[in-house]
């Protein structure tokens, strides 16, 4: 088994929504990124290469290279894993906290278990997302924009 931990952070900026975990949630504000600013997809991204030894996502994805502007996070997560398939890894579980006074996840929360688990390839019972605020504290504090950790675990893929 092998543990891995992941952290990303984007500004909020111009528009009137956001994509986290893949979906597309109503919000004052846009986020202010390369791709589509998935805080959720790009901490998980994170965490799987880092449970694998294969570094992180910044090595695979620079956010200078053309290809990935405005890009889909759910690509990013769809490439590691089949780095790991060939590695000979699954999933065992994923748990991820979203740290941000607004938007409101509740809404989304079953929506965005049920993208993560297709992710990851594995059940909905396997997938846990939370959200916390910083009680108004610091840049997240005063809505800026949104965090998200993630932590996941890979098992050897069972032999067939
Ligand atoms: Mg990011």
């Amino acid at each position: 088994m092998r543990i891995g931990n992941g952290f990303d952070v984007h500004a909020f900026g111009p528009g009137d929504s956001i994509v986290l975990a893949g979906v597309r949630i109503a919000h004052s504000r846009g986020i202010v990124a390369h791709s589509d600013g998935d805080v959720v997809l790009h901490a998980l991204c994170d965490a799987l290469l880092g449970a694998a030894g294969l570094g992180d996502i910044g090595m695979h994805f620079p956010d200078s290279d053309p290809l990935w502007k405005g890009a889909s996070s759910s690509h990013f997560v769809s490439t590691v894993m089949e780095m790991l398939k060939v590695r000979g890894w699954i999933v065992g579980n994923a748990d991820i906290t979203v740290i941000a006074e607004l938007p409101k996840l509740a809404p989304y929360r079953l929506e965005m278990r049920r993208s993560l688990a297709v992710l990851l390839g594995v059940g909905e019972n396997q997938v846990n997302i939370k959200g916390t605020t910083t009680e108004s504290l610091g840049f997240l504090g005063r809505r800026e924009g949104i965090a998200a950790q993630a932590v996941v675990l890979l098992a050897p893929k069972p032999a067939q």
